[in-house]
């Protein structure tokens, strides 16, 4: 009898310092603050490559939508804690609607940083030299990454990514799929995003995926991508 009593106390002592125990941590964790930043620059100031009413509704109705909807989803859940990247490494755990609308949400932010009105040429330096020895020249990379977009059937996006060894690679994910998530074919750190979906170059190219493509170019960030290439590497 004693020893069932001592048993107990014991018991009820242990659940209630591991209750205790749970709360400080839960306590102490912050919640990940995510926000919709603004457009870098005016919607008519790509127009040499994209259209003002094309930046306007995709920025402010499509990546708007799949910003509230990535917020819409993670509450109540431990995602609240987790930041995009982390979310992106474990995405294969996770509900779709957090898959579509934060991939949505991150890519689109990427998308507009690698863009400004002063964009165009080649890279310089240390991203020229790796362009150079991992695909032979700056043009034959630009080929390969239109290609890589040419041929993503439906909607999705291409990528200029570092692997895990400091490598870059060229790829396309489908959807709002993107390079950092684990259900991707090869994962990496996207340092340049082109967004292929319809929705991005309708209005003035219409069918012609290629045209817009081509146009990139001349309003592609360099210094953006050097930047997350440089980062990416540390
Ligand atoms: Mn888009």
């Amino acid at each position: 009898m004693k020893k069932s009593i001592l048993l107990s106390l014991v018991l009820i002592l242990s659940v209630s310092v591991g209750l205790f125990a749970q709360k400080k941590s839960s306590e102490k964790r912050v919640k990940t603050e995510h926000v919709f930043e603004a457009l870098p620059y005016a919607y008519d100031a790509l127009e040499k490559s994209i259209d003002k009413e094309t930046m306007e509704i995709h920025y402010d109705r499509h990546h708007r939508a799949y910003f509230n909807n990535f917020v819409k989803a993670i509450p109540g859940t431990e995602l609240e804690y987790l930041s995009l990247e982390e979310i992106f490494a474990g995405m294969s755990k996770y509900p779709v609607a957090v898959r579509n609308n934060g991939g949505g949400h991150y890519n689109h932010n990427l998308f507009w940083s690698v863009m400004s009105p002063d964009g165009g040429g080649k890279p310089q330096n240390e991203l020229m030299a790796a362009i150079e020895s991992t695909f032979g020249n700056f043009e034959e990379f630009q080929k390969l990454f239109e290609q890589a977009g040419a041929t993503r059937f439906g909607s999705g996006w291409a990528w200029l990514s570092l692997d895990e060894n400091g490598k870059l690679f060229i790829s396309s994910t489908p959807n709002q799929d993107n390079p950092l998530m684990d259900v991707v074919e090869q994962r990496g750190t996207p340092i340049l995003g082109l967004d292929v979906w319809e929705h991005a170059y309708y209005l003035r190219y219409q069918n012609k995926r290629a045209g817009y493509m081509s146009a990139f170019w001349d309003v592609v960030n360099w210094n953006e991508v050097e930047r997350r290439f440089a980062a990416a590497r540390k």
